[in-house]
């Protein structure tokens, strides 16, 4: 293993010493393997390349203050994908089965996970898909699981920042009763296109209406909307087309814990201009505070101008102080990898 500069680190995908990878024929799993090379030799009718069966989960590791390595609510996303296996026909990973394989990748990778104090963690990406060949539509004989692990430096380098974020009016994501509340590779497809739209424009990221009246808030590209109204509640969007965030999980837990009472509910996008704060949440980043939306040449203020409001900046703080083991897990969020 090469050294690795922790304090330079991005959100990269770097090689490790294995993934794990279980396959799954005559409707059952095999034990699973660690394999070395990050190459899988597939049947070049495998479903997952031509009609999409390909669902993902992304969680992380940390290497906590008292030295241990625990991975944060591994169970939620295991449930997680058992809802996108179901609704995509594919064959469903045992919780159990899916905690146990991040967890032995996570132990044979453990000089890959960044040093408590470096603000690094090691990603954790679950992946299931269609691996067996089929030309007719159908689902196919054979699934392939694979959990592989990167380690991923900090989003922020010294606070908060906040970002500004576009609505697209000509492009939708997910539709009310498509594919939107699950987590298959597809959906970021659609939105890749919009996306480097809304990069071009100078806005890294995009936030979604619903696709029926272009009306309610859904989400941004690749993490939920949740917004603090001037009376210091926490609201996020309710909506058949958005995927249900752990992290949003988190934060509606941390929010409760702190008094902060929380409402689930449709937003529209008339209200923006009545919340004090505005962030977009998920894994890779925890929150990213939004302070201005543009929408049809229109601006729209969300939150202070430069840094962040002081309510998301209490819940990042907490999440990350539980994640790290600077903060009582009383919840029970971290799982123990050894
Ligand atoms: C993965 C994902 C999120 C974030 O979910 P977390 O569990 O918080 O990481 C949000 N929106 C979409 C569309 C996603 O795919």
């Amino acid at each position: 293993m090469k050294p690795i500069d922790w304090n330079s680190l991005g959100f990269a995908y770097m090689d490790t010493n294995c993934h794990i990878r279980y396959v799954w024929r005559d409707g059952a799993w095999d034990e699973g393997e660690l394999v070395v090379s990050p190459y899988i030799n597939l049947h070049i009718a495998a479903t997952a390349l031509h009609y999409g069966q390909a669902a993902f989960e992304g969680l992380k590791a940390f290497r906590r203050k008292d030295g241990k390595v625990s991975l944060f609510r591994p169970e939620e996303n295991a449930k997680r994908m058992l809802v996108t296996a179901e609704r995509t026909c594919m064959a469903p990973v045992p919780v159990d089965m899916f905690v146990d394989a991040c967890r032995r990748v996570v132990k044979a990778n453990l000089d890959y996970v960044p040093p408590y104090g470096t603000g690094g963690s090691l990603y954790v990406r679950p992946l299931l898909i269609g691996s067996g060949e089929q030309i007719g539509v159908a689902p196919a004989e054979e699934y392939t699981f694979i959990v592989l692990v990167t380690p991923v430096g900090p989003y922020y380098k010294g606070g908060l920042q906040a970002v500004k974020a576009i609505v697209l009016d000509g492009y939708d994501r997910a539709a009310p009763q498509g594919t939107g509340h699950i987590k298959i590779g597809g959906n970021y497809a659609a939105a890749l296109y919009p996306h480097l739209l809304a990069k071009e424009k100078g806005y890294p990221v995009e936030l979604y209406l619903d696709a029926k009246e272009h009306k309610w808030i859904d989400e941004f590209a690749t993490s939920n909307f949740l917004a603090i109204t001037k009376d210091g509640k926490y609201v996020t969007t309710k909506s058949s087309s958005i995927l249900p965030s752990i992290t949003n999980l988190t934060l509606q837990q941390l929010a409760k814990d702190a008094g902060i009472p929380v409402e689930i509910r449709p937003v529209a996008f008339d209200e923006i201009e009545d919340f004090a704060e505005v962030a977009a949440c998920g894994t890779a980043v925890v929150v990213t505070p939004v302070n201005e939306i543009e929408r049809g040449g229109k601006m729209y203020r969300t939150g202070p101008e430069i840094g962040c409001g002081p309510v998301l900046e209490q819940l990042y703080n907490s999440v990350q102080g539980i994640q790290y083991g600077e903060l009582p897990d009383v919840h029970g969020w971290n799982v123990d990898v050894e």
